[in-house]
């Protein structure tokens, strides 16, 4: 089965897209775990951040910048938000297409769990 994410950009899975340019797209999560949960992922298929190479470092950053853009659209600035990037299994990484997620509505702890 292709990557679930994949199939999202395809449009061949659901998903409550939210963002969408030509490197990027931004949906809901699932499951949230938090009044605001979105996934900000490339449209190409980047199985984790530890594979991404020097030539990812534009689309990195374009991830972390449409997270902040989406976040403060939202109003989650003043009270805080969180993104995260789990890598690998270890690290609770359960699909493998690289995403960020952008956590907010809520109060997070640290360190997290
Ligand atoms: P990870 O555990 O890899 O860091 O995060 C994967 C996230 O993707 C989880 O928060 C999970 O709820 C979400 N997820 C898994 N499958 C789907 C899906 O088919 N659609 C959406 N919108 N989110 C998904
Ligand atoms: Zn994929």
């Amino acid at each position: 089965m292709e990557c679930i994410f994949c199939r999202i950009v395809k449009g061949q899975a659901p998903a409550r897209i939210v963002y969408e340019d030509e490197t990027v797209m931004a949906f809901e999560d699932l499951h949230p775990q938090a009044p605001v949960h979105l996934l900000v992922i490339p449209r190409r298929h980047l199985p984790s951040l530890s594979e991404a190479t020097a030539e990812d470092e534009p689309l990195l950053g374009r991830l972390l910048a449409v997270a902040a853009r989406l976040a403060q659209e939202r109003q989650l600035a003043g009270r805080g938000y969180r993104t995260v990037i789990n890598n690998g299994a270890g690290a609770g990484q359960s699909v493998f297409h690289l995403h960020v997620h952008l956590l907010g509505g809520r109060l997070f702890h640290w360190p997290p769990g």
